[in-house]
């Protein structure tokens, strides 16, 4: 249920209300914006009418949610999500955040190389995966540890924040300096794992599964904030489609309907979405039109070479004309990257 409090209502009477509401068995959640406070009331609540609420004289509104996702619902956290890691912030309305690197580190030099490279373009984030979830058990797995640790020199040479994938959790506690963590679209609905990195403090950039609808795509959030974390970014990556002329399909649409549905941040990855190199560019543009809050893009200095998504991977030249072109998409609507 969502209880919406009038405006300027003393602290100590929204703390005594909270206080009657906890003892009552609810979990309650503050959301205080600029123009109201709401609290958001988890627990069972069949049981209390919403007019019941409406006897405090400064209640504005109640009403049950009837969607099943809660606290990532906009409904119960009016203001927007933003995530800020690093003096970078994703979901700030005001800047298009893009991510960038490599789909898997494979050596300290191509590491830093493309380190270097995509944030002389102006990338506020390096990518890159040291555990990959590959189809096949015969190709490359990822560095694992050690590509974890080379990634981190990037960062030092850099100053660029890291994403990278963490698959299972006996590798958690390797991530505790990791900056952003990326649930993969492969692991959105493992819930163990969700609960896991939901007990954690950094940030988790969690990919929609291959083939998910959008509330299932919610509730694996609210799997991660239902144990904790609020630090949650969304990425839509393309899903599965009866065709199959590109690698999986960008639903485009998703952005502007989870922008009004959540206040989580949302982010494109054109690269799995399209899987081909000339595309990427297209659908990035495409992404910053439609209102996503950022970019994940995969960029390598020899995509011939690459031992992972060569083929979707920008290099660095193709990359740096991207961007320059998605800061004339971004000013548009005044935002800068
Ligand atoms: C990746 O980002 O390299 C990746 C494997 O992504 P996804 O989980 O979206 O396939
Ligand atoms: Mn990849």
């Amino acid at each position: 249920m969502i209880v919406v409090l009038k405006n300027n209502t003393p602290k100590a009477q929204v703390d005594g209300f909270m206080q009657k509401l906890r003892e009552r068995g609810f979990e309650v959640h503050v959301s205080k914006g600029e123009s109201a406070t709401v609290l958001g009331l988890i627990g069972d609540t069949s049981k209390v009418e919403p007019e019941e609420m409406l006897a405090y004289d400064f209640v504005e509104s109640a009403q049950r949610v009837k969607a099943p996702y809660k606290q990532v619902s906009r409904s119960f956290h009016p203001e927007d999500t933003v995530v800020s890691v690093g003096g970078n912030s994703v979901g700030d309305g005001k800047s298009v955040c893009v991510m960038a690197g490599p789909c898997s580190v494979e050596t300290e030099e191509q590491v830093v190389e493309v380190a270097k490279a995509v944030k002389a373009s102006g990338a506020r984030f390096l990518r890159g995966g040291a555990f990959k979830p590959r189809t096949s058990p015969y190709s490359f797995q990822g560095l694992g540890a050690e590509g974890l640790e080379l990634l981190k020199v990037a960062r030092k040479e850099t100053g660029l924040p890291i994403v990278t994938e963490l698959m299972a959790i006996n590798q958690i506690e390797l991530f505790s300096d990791v900056d952003i963590i990326q649930i993969g679209a492969r692991n959105m609905q493992n819930f163990d794992l969700l609960k896991e990195v939901g007990k954690l403090r950094n940030p988790i950039l969690l990919k929609r599964g291959l083939a998910s609808t959008v509330k299932e795509f919610l509730m694996s959030a609210e799997y991660i904030m239902a144990s904790g974390n609020p630090n949650v970014i969304l990425c839509e990556r393309g899903i599965r489609t009866f065709d199959n002329y590109t690698r999986n399909c960008l639903d485009l649409s998703i952005v502007p309907y989870l922008k009004k549905e959540t206040h989580l941040p949302v982010i494109i990855d054109p690269s799995h979405a399209c899987g081909i190199r000339w595309m990427v560019p297209t659908l990035a543009k495409a992404a910053v039109a439609v209102g996503a809050d950022g970019l994940i893009i995969e960029v390598h200095n020899n995509p011939e070479k690459a031992l992972c998504d060569g083929e979707q991977s920008l290099t660095p030249a193709q990359f740096d004309e991207t961007m320059k072109i998605l800061a004339k998409y971004a000013a548009v609507e005044g935002r800068t990257l």
